[in-house]
């Protein structure tokens, strides 16, 4: 269901406040995590001043480590809610087990599929079998056809609002960069299927020195859009700190961007 050969225009996704997906842009921004109603109500604001259309921000994480901080869970979801509500914005959040879809449903215009869970076959069927769009970021050694079959899983069960995300996969070389932007994979992806794919800077850099260079390379291939990490305090960020770009950064970055895109 995925490829071209069988659907040759291009999926299109329409959530309250974007369009997702063919010509159309959309600009996703957050923090990595929901950390207070009050924290995320401030970088919503600065996400919709920037111009983005949707925010992010995870209230259950896939943390590297148990120790680490796991979300704020239920009360994330109702802060993430209410912030997006007040300016006007979507909200795109991780749906980390299939128990919590129904949950996570109630909350959220798009489920994110992390990189971890690709290939979490149980998790794909229970979002297919909802109408609610759905984000499967590509797992970080998943090839194009372990993408592509993934997305299978989600639509199989009646879900065919999906975009694909390239968030950076491991390569010989990540000691500078958290991952490998695979800038090469957008126009892949784009020949083989007509899901919209976004890029991710963020995970891809690791470090907010590389976030817009990569967000720009991303435009540049042709991404639908961009979902970027932006936090006022990246030294007390809760997670992903060290790859969040600031509010004035991120401005900066939206400019370039759309340069870039003006040059396309
Ligand atoms: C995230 O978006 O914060 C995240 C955990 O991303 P990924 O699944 O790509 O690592
Ligand atoms: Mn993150």
């Amino acid at each position: 269901q995925a490829s071209r050969l069988f659907h040759p225009e291009d999926t299109i996704i329409k959530t309250p406040h974007s369009v997702i997906g063919g010509d159309h842009f959309t600009l996703m921004a957050g923090p990595c995590s929901v950390e207070s109603a009050e924290h995320v109500m401030k970088m919503a604001k600065v996400a919709k001043d920037a111009g983005a259309t949707v925010l992010r921000g995870g209230a259950f994480k896939p943390r590297t480590s148990p120790y680490s901080f796991q979300g704020l869970g239920k009360e994330g979801l109702v802060d993430l809610r209410k912030a997006a509500d007040h300016f006007g914005l979507d909200v795109i959040t991780e749906v980390m087990d299939d128990e919590h879809v129904p949950l996570v449903e109630q909350f959220t215009d798009i489920f994110q599929i992390g990189a971890r869970n690709m290939q979490n076959f149980s998790l794909l069927k229970a979002v297919g079998k909802t109408q609610t769009p759905v984000m499967l970021k590509r797992g970080m050694s998943a090839t194009v056809d372990d993408v592509l079959n993934a997305t299978e899983y989600i639509a199989a069960g009646g879900n065919h609002q999906i975009m694909i995300a390239e968030r950076g996969i491991r390569t010989f070389d990540n000691k500078y960069t958290r991952n490998t932007f695979d800038a090469g994979v957008i126009p892949v992806l784009q020949k083989l299927t007509h899901y919209p794919v976004i890029a991710d800077p963020s995970h891809a850099a690791g470090h907010t020195e590389f976030v817009t260079p990569l967000a720009l390379a991303g435009t540049a291939a042709g991404a639908s859009g961009l979902i970027v990490e932006i936090h006022d305090d990246p030294a007390h960020a809760l997670s992903d700190g060290p790859q969040a770009l600031q509010p004035d950064q991120f401005k900066t970055m939206v400019k370039k961007v759309n340069a870039v895109r003006k040059a396309l």
